[in-house]
């Protein structure tokens, strides 16, 4: 059973391929970029969800972006207050297949940020190549038997 840790991302080197998380009572730890998970860039302040293995953190995901943070010391805390009913909460995130879609409010439900998913590139040049294929073949198929 994997255990999911959360911390905060507490140093950025290297362009972001370098850099460390808090996880409080002196948990820190340091990843590369082959130890994110594909597709997030960590940003200074990010609360980010991972997979610890031999003490060291894996597909590190983001769990929460507070935007126009201001960069703070390595005091750790999960909690943000709700601007919906001002309560100290911890986020609880939205997953659908497997990303984090958006986070709320475990106290009043509210929706908290939404995180813009990438558009399905893959699917969409999948069906355009099948479609693409047909006309091709169709086209081929005229052109050799004359019948355009
Ligand atoms: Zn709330």
């Amino acid at each position: 059973m994997e255990e999911k840790l959360k911390g905060v991302i507490t140093k950025v080197m290297d362009n972001g391929n370098i850099g460390e998380i808090n996880c409080g009572k002196n948990n820190k730890f340091t990843y590369t970029s082959e130890q994110l998970h594909a597709g997030y860039s960590p940003v200074l302040n990010d609360v980010v969800e991972f997979t610890l293995i031999e003490d060291q953190p894996f597909a590190i995901t983001l769990y929460h972006r507070q935007k126009g943070a201001p960069a703070q010391s390595s005091s750790v805390d999960l909690k943000v207050k709700c601007p919906h009913c001002g309560q100290s909460i911890m986020p609880k995130a939205k997953v659908v297949e497997g990303k984090v879609k958006s986070t709320f409010c475990p106290k009043c439900n509210e929706l908290l940020e939404k995180f813009e998913q990438p558009p399905k590139t893959n699917f969409t040049n999948w069906v355009l190549g099948i479609l693409i294929g047909i006309l091709l073949t169709l086209l081929i198929y005229f052109l050799a038997t004359g019948k355009l």
